[in-house]
């Protein structure tokens, strides 16, 4: 490849949607505001995915998807999925390195977990990664970018080359615009960062163009840029079709230079290729891209939020002394069978996957010969592990109330690894979860946590979503010009404008 004189651009869009399926039935709630669309999914498809996909963006920019989402588009968007899978794949073919990058799996704030949370994030996300798109990723995205050396240890031991931090989080000479640059960890190891321009990329994300515009703008901004040298953008996909409906043309515009600009495109494993690493810097550990309070914002409540936020660490502390308790329970069971509990959950993703049977996966795992019981009370201590890791999402933590849908998420998940650990052990973990719980308060009702456990508890044995609402993923029918107006009253209301502040910030729909 030769390296070219024009300043090089790389956009890298981070796709995400937060889980939004009721961890006892595996359905979508009908998500009103999402009118005429079954759910927000469906509705950000619609705006987002598959214009930017036909458009051809996905094939000149850098891209991360989070598994849930992927899931879902697999499972529901199949033909969008496909086409954003063709075109990494073709990416591929031609540079002989792959555009899209991993992510770690349930966009947990990876510096708040232990270290064999992390390494499970982020195998289950290379194991992810590398089952839809049949290569093997380079690099990975950090969860809103939030990063500590203990991360980037963990991500570094699994051969990846890359993470993507934002300017703020890193100290030491910037000359090299985006990098790559080299950041040393343990016994002389060196792990690559990519700096996106943060300036630039608030930008785009909240004063964007109109896309006549776009191809002017963007020549001004790259114009006088350094030789060579790459400019970073990283934002969420979503900006581009769903935030801003001008933005998959602007994408367009933006990544289909001619000659005549003064800049080129290029992606993160293309640029890498040409230009390795060479200046070091260091990275301000406990920080995030969208949260400038030590991670505040997904521990203790900052002032991110509005309000008394308080409940954000009681809620840690009751899922981080579940997590122990389920973790001591499934290690003594493996660990009794002479097996390592934590490999054997790295593996479990091959089932998640369904790259293998259940059946296969004990029989692999030299398990085949116990009795049906005994591989079903293994199966369900691994499958709790799955409900506990969906605990930490990042989102129940992201917002201002413990009443909102995103925390409550995270309950009703630690409600069905108990009832699995419950089946598996004859443990109840409910009683000590729910003593943990009764300290954390909604500043909104006033109602403790365990108040919303015992609600998620009872709605469960009526076999009632505990996440509310109709499970039907049946759309809805508007027949009078009055509920037109009032479903888009509702898609209008201010409550999801991110400020500046929030960028990163999950769509979430409540
Ligand atoms: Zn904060």
């Amino acid at each position: 490849m030769i390296k070219s004189n024009k300043p090089q651009l790389c956009i890298h869009g981070h796709f995400y949607q937060p889980p939004r399926e009721d961890p006892f039935t595996g359905e979508y709630r009908i998500e009103p505001t999402a009118n005429p669309f079954p759910n927000w999914n469906a509705r950000i498809t619609d705006e987002c995915y598959a214009p930017n996909a036909q458009a051809g963006n996905f094939g000149r920019i850098s891209f991360n998807i989070g598994g849930t989402l992927a899931k879902w588009m697999d499972d529901e968007a199949h033909a969008t999925y496909e086409r954003i899978v063709d075109t990494a794949q073709q990416h591929h073919r031609r540079y002989g390195v792959s555009n899209g990058i991993a992510q770690s799996v349930h966009h947990t704030i990876l510096p708040l977990a232990r270290g064999r949370d992390k390494r499970c994030q982020i195998r289950w996300g290379i194991a992810s990664y590398l089952h839809r798109f049949g290569n093997r990723p380079e690099g990975i995205w950090l969860p809103e970018m939030a990063v500590d050396y203990e991360t980037l240890e963990a991500v570094a031991e699994t051969g990846l080359w890359f993470v993507i931090l934002s300017d703020e989080q890193v100290r030491g000479d910037l000359v090299h615009g985006a990098g790559p640059y080299k950041v040393r960890l343990a016994r002389d190891r060196f792990i690559t960062v990519f700096v996106r321009d943060r300036g630039l990329s608030n930008h785009i994300s909240f004063n964007m163009p109109s896309a006549e515009h776009a191809h002017t703008w963007m020549n001004d901004v790259m114009r006088g840029r350094k030789p060579g040298s790459l400019t970073l953008v990283a934002t969420d996909g979503e900006t581009f079709g769903h935030h801003h409906r001008q933005g998959v043309n602007v994408l367009k515009e933006i990544t289909l230079p001619t000659d005549w600009d003064v800049y080129e495109i290029t992606t993160l494993g293309r640029y890498l290729r040409q230009h390795p690493p060479m200046a070091e810097i260091e990275v301000v550990e406990n920080t995030a891209w969208s949260c400038g309070h030590h991670l505040g914002r997904w521990a203790t409540g900052c002032s991110c939020t509005p309000g008394c936020n308080y409940w954000k660490g009681g809620l840690r502390r009751a899922l981080d002394n579940l997590a122990r308790d389920i973790d001591t329970l499934y290690a003594e069971v493996l660990r009794r069978r002479d097996l390592a509990p934590w490999a054997l959950r790295d593996n479990y993703i091959n089932v998640l996957l369904g790259r293998v049977d259940e059946h296969r996966f004990l029989a692999d795992h030299h398990l085949g010969h116990l009795s049906t019981m005994a591989q079903q009370r293994i199966l369900s201590l691994l499958e709790a592990q799955v409900y506990r890791q969906r605990m930490f999402v990042s989102c129940s933590f992201f917002f201002e109330d413990l009443e909102r849908i995103e925390p409550r998420y995270a309950i009703a998940n630690a409600v069905k690894a108990m009832a699995l650990v419950s089946y598996a052990t004859g443990d109840d973990l409910t009683r000590a979860f729910r003593r943990d719980l009764s300290v954390t308060v909604s500043p909104s009702t006033g109602r403790t946590g365990a108040q919303i456990l015992e609600e998620i508890l009872a709605q469960a044995n009526f076999g009632e979503s505990p996440l509310g609402g109709d499970m039907q993923l049946t759309r809805p029918e508007i027949s009078t010009p009055d509920q037109v107006e009032e479903f888009s009253a509702e898609i209008s209301a201010p409550s999801e404008v991110e400020s500046e502040e929030e960028s990163g910030d999950p769509e979430v729909s409540e």
